[in-house]
């Protein structure tokens, strides 16, 4: 089958960036974060590509975990809101995954769970201000001393909490959520795992034992207004397709459909092959950059479902069969993301399963 937009995987620029990520978090361990099908990138694809360089992968179910064991990845995996229904457990011992444990009735689960092989490795989540997951602080000691003493727990507990805005640098909700899990675990023993992206560069004092990437691990922006590559990261994908026509429309004509752009003068108006039914936002604004050969081009009229419809006044130049570039290196998706009232994970997230993924 012929297809014409591809998403190019490029494995250096992981493998770089996993490298980036451990300069700058040292001495902590680096959970690579390969949820949502490792961002939209492919999870058995970056899993092999950075096999033995992470120290563990965090994934968000059960399931991603099954996959990477079939996968053949034997390393430390991290199931960042497991078990979801008491038949888990003995899924996650089986497979050798670790559990992130946050709520009461995944400690009833766990005690009625005799341990069939091995002991299972748990991470207490604690909710020190995000409110998403997590033990309230007061119940940390509690939940902690009950856990150890479970039979089939490996007495290693792991302490875990996550940020709602770390990526606001010096913001106090983030200060008040690192004091909170400090008074919340003190005395406590086993390592601790408090940083997500942002909270590496902006928040020192939370790197802790362990990190937890993924938006750096895939070169995309984890502060507003910065592009990874601000931070010395690669992108990790490019979204490209084709032009598949050029068309003369002539002055005061309206572009696609509802006719929101209307040609101020007679122009050369290209169509490419990509639309939301690819993952390319329908949101997009007029004046979305978009790269045609070499150049910047911007975007006009509404994304359909399999085109889009480009002002190629500013490129003389283009033919049919260009290469177009959605986003990759040379265009930040950070960029297609803020012109479309969303964010670069939404968007690498979303590639449908009629995208083409090739590697580099
Ligand atoms: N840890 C947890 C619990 C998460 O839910 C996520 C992602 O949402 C991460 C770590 C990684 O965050 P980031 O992609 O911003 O590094």
């Amino acid at each position: 089958m012929s297809r014409t937009t591809v998403a190019t995987i490029h494995l250096g620029a992981l493998r770089h960036n996993l490298e980036r990520i451990r300069e700058l978090a040292a001495p902590a361990k680096v959970m690579a974060v390969v949820k949502a099908d490792a961002y939209g990138h492919g999870l058995e694809r970056v899993a092999r590509a950075l096999d033995g360089a992470a120290d563990a992968f965090a994934v968000a179910s059960l399931g991603d975990g099954l996959r990477l064991r079939a996968a053949g990845h034997r390393q430390r995996i991290v199931v960042l809101s497991g078990p979801d229904q008491a038949g888990d457990i003995a899924e996650m011992q089986r497979l050798g995954l670790d559990a992130a444990i946050h709520h009461e009735s995944q400690l009833h689960w766990l005690s009625e769970t005799s341990p069939t092989r091995g002991r299972l490795r748990v991470w207490m989540k604690i909710d020190s201000g995000m409110h998403r997951l997590g033990f309230a602080p007061e119940r940390a000691a509690t939940v902690h001393a009950q856990l150890a003493t479970m039979p089939g727990i490996d007495p290693d507990i792991g302490l875990m909490t996550h940020f709602a805005e770390s990526e606001v640098f010096d913001g106090e909700r983030t200060r008040q959520q690192i004091e909170r899990f400090r008074n919340a675990t003190y005395g406590l023993s086993g390592p601790r795992s408090l940083a997500n992206s942002a909270a590496v560069l902006g928040w020192p004092d939370a790197r802790a034992d362990w990190v937890r990437t993924g938006g750096m691990l895939y070169g995309l922006s984890v502060v507003d207004g910065k592009s990874g590559a601000d931070f010395g990261f690669r992108a990790a994908m490019t979204l490209s397709t084709r032009l598949i026509a050029i068309n003369t429309i002539g002055r005061g004509e309206r572009i696609g459909y509802n006719g929101l752009w209307e040609c101020p003068e007679d122009m050369p108006v290209g169509v490419a092959a990509v639309g939301y039914g690819d993952g390319y936002p329908r949101s997009a604004a007029a004046g979305t950059p978009v790269r045609v050969g070499n150049r910047c081009v911007p975007l006009i009229g509404r994304v359909s479902m399999d085109l889009i419809t480009l002002d190629l006044r500013d490129a003389p130049e283009a033919k049919v069969g260009d290469r177009v570039v959605l986003w990759g290196p040379e265009l930040p998706v950070e960029i297609v993301a803020a012109q479309s009232g969303t964010i670069s994970y939404d968007l690498t997230c979303g590639m449908t399963r009629r995208v083409l993924f090739v590697e580099d």
